[in-house]
């Protein structure tokens, strides 16, 4: 029996004893998962759908290959071979490895000479034959819309103005936040409580005042996402959640326009480009998003402050060469970084025969309700924690101090336990709930929390259904305590 090397993604680590590789024996693709689900029964239902199949938005790879465009399940292995597990991360004709990066796309030229400042501030790219005062002009022609203006917008906006890109877009509506400072280095703590798109305008402009920078000051939405998208030439995802990056994906293959992917988890980054002309989207590759219920965000998972500078810069880099037709772009290839082992993989995205928005059969011809396909919590698709009951942060305060009190259960992880906490609180992570419920009296009435009251809602109901009849959630979770409550307590 063949043994081979499976990688284990950070997201699921924790459901395999920590491990990021494992050695597991078997003769075909499906016999090993099913084995690894066999030995670590937590990964099942990341893995699997309740009906056995593979989850869609779990990609498995053998050597650099996706098995759906070689025998699905039934792809035998051989020894020594690595099957490597790519779910999504808050991330027709394939296109040939390598192809050259020949159709550089089209720009409206504008007046053609620079300025004497001008030639100096660029001299170090005008020096490179490949660039040259003609591509620095089509740098200067060219509009750069970047979606979201946070960990990754930061790199990439600071790289693109200074590289002299004459339009740059960006899309935010949020102020920036002391706990943005660790990673978003376009902001300095002068800037906390500013809105981030003018503390960024003001950054940018500084760096070049050879650059017009237009704010999008709003949620990317399927109302303006093909207005705000249309005069641009490339966009950039740097979204940190999955409605947002699927609206990106489909606005950009309806609108013809290439879009550079960009996503990280804690330790771990995804660069690719999405150029549905060329080859294929982000559709093709992760056709469905997962459950919100797993999938932590950085807010809650947390991620190394410069792995989204790494992922930016080389978002920028791909940009630039989109916008020059230079060199081999990200098409058709999925790059895989890890901080921690610093390695770089690169695994071979085809374009999905199938694919509901950029394949020939394409069924999906316009945007749809992302909220609502993604299942976020208050969409109308997704009601499964519809009807846990609620409690404010008021309410539960006054509780406490009565006869009576309910018990408080904590179903963040440790490190979040480790900067805060309600005093009296059980901490119980929401992964070992089902595991754990012993612990609790289902006659005593439970207060469930997380940081903001999403994960603790899925933990309530969890419960629920587990026959607990007195469990409540509490409203906004430990941040909203601390507003309302206990100021002295951290918000993070
Ligand atoms: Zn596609």
């Amino acid at each position: 029996m063949p043994t081979v090397t499976v990688r284990i993604p950070t997201p699921l680590r924790s459901f395999a004893d920590g491990s990021s590789e494992l050695p597991v024996e078997g003769p075909t693709v499906g016999a090993l998962v099913e084995r690894l689900a066999e030995e670590h029964p937590g990964l099942r239902r990341h893995l699997f759908n309740p009906d056995g199949r593979l989850r869609s938005f779990v990609t498995v790879y053998l050597n650099d290959e996706d098995v759906r465009y070689l025998e699905k399940d039934a792809t035998p292995v051989k020894d020594g071979d690595i099957l490597s597990i790519v779910p999504a991360i808050a991330g027709g004709a394939p296109a040939a490895r390598g192809a050259p990066n020949r159709a550089p796309i089209q720009i409206t030229e504008k007046a053609p000479t620079f300025s004497s400042d001008e030639l100096r501030r660029y001299s170090r790219h005008l020096l490179l034959p490949e660039v040259g005062v003609a591509g620095q002009k089509r740098l200067r022609d060219a509009k750069v819309l970047i979606v979201g203006a946070g960990g990754l917008g930061a790199p990439t906006s600071l790289y693109l103005a200074a590289a002299g890109i004459g339009e740059i877009g960006l899309v935010d509506f949020d102020a920036v936040d002391v706990s943005n400072l660790q990673r978003q280095v376009l902001y300095t703590t002068a800037d906390v409580g500013r809105p981030k798109l003018e503390a960024a305008k003001a950054r940018l402009e500084a760096l070049n005042p050879g650059t017009r920078v237009v704010l999008h000051s709003e949620r990317l939405s399927s109302a303006n996402a093909l207005e705000i998208l249309r005069p641009y030439d490339v966009v950039i995802d740097g979204t940190d959640n999955f409605p947002t990056r699927y609206l990106v994906n489909d606005a950009c293959v309806l609108l013809g326009k290439p879009n550079v992917y960009g996503s990280i988890y804690r330790f771990e980054g995804q660069v690719s480009v999405f150029d549905s002309e060329r080859g294929p989207c982000y559709r093709c590759l992760y056709p469905e998003p997962p459950p919100p219920d797993l999938v932590p965000s950085c807010a809650e998972a947390g991620v190394l402050g410069v792995l989204p500078g790494l992922v930016g810069v080389l978002q920028a880099t791909e940009a630039i060469k989109v916008l020059l037709g230079l060199g081999e772009p990200l098409i058709g290839r999925l790059l895989l970084y890890d901080a921690l082992s610093l390695r770089f993989r690169e695994l071979r995205l085809r374009k999905n025969p199938q694919c509901v928005l950029c394949s020939p059969h394409a069924t999906q011809k316009g945007l749809i309700d992302y909220l609502a396909f993604c299942g976020v919590p208050g969409s109308p698709a997704a009601e499964s924690t519809a009807g846990v009951p609620e409690v404010t942060p008021e309410s539960l305060h006054a509780e406490l101090a009565a006869p009576d009190a309910p018990m408080l259960v904590d179903v963040r992880e440790p490190e979040e336990w480790a900067i805060s906490r309600i005093e009296g609180a059980v901490l119980i992570p929401k992964g070992q709930l089902a595991d754990r419920v012993d612990e609790l009296t289902r006659a005593r009435s439970l207060v469930l929390y997380c940081r903001s009251g999403r994960r603790s809602a899925d933990a309530a109901k969890l419960l629920i259904d587990l026959g607990f009849r007195h469990v409540r959630n509490l409203k906004g979770g430990i941040n909203a305590w601390s507003e309302k409550v206990d100021p002295t307590i951290v918000r993070y």
